[in-house]
């Protein structure tokens, strides 16, 4: 099995500390992290993802949205090249300590950044951040 994740989610799993839409919003992200934690692979894709899917029963879930993809399109550049690999829909990663702690790096020093523009939790996410990730989940 594989984790079918949109790529600016890459990001978002960086701050998760339990918080979101809805219940069933973080009860559905809550079971994404528990996968990842134990080391299932990561699918690239294109529009939503297991972490959208309780969603897209909203009459217009944002995630289908352009600047939702705007977002991925964004992530998956700056990812990519932080990993040194291309992230495009189809590919598989492994999300390991090491890449974590780069990812985070990253995110903290505003590098990968840019697709968070604009995201109403982007406040929560640099408080995470910047209090050194402290109570998240993955
Ligand atoms: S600010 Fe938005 S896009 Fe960026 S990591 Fe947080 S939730 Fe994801």
């Amino acid at each position: 099995m594989t984790v079918r994740l949109r790529a600016h989610h890459l990001l978002c799993l960086l701050t998760y500390v339990g918080k979101g839409y809805s219940a069933a919003f973080t009860a559905n992200y809550d079971k994404v992290v528990k996968r990842l934690g134990e080391g299932e692979a990561i699918l690239i894709v294109s529009g939503p993802d297991d972490i959208c899917a309780p969603m897209l029963d909203e009459p217009e879930p944002h995630c289908l949205r352009e600047g939702a993809a705007e977002r991925d399109g964004l992530a998956a550049r700056d990812v990519g090249a932080l990993l040194g690999r291309p992230l495009r829909a189809g590919d598989r990663l492994v999300l390991d300590a090491s890449s974590l702690t780069r990812m985070r790096k990253a995110f903290s020093s505003g590098l990968t950044r840019q697709a968070c523009s604009g995201c109403e939790w982007s406040d929560l996410c640099g408080a995470v951040a910047r209090s050194g990730f402290q109570d998240t989940r993955l």
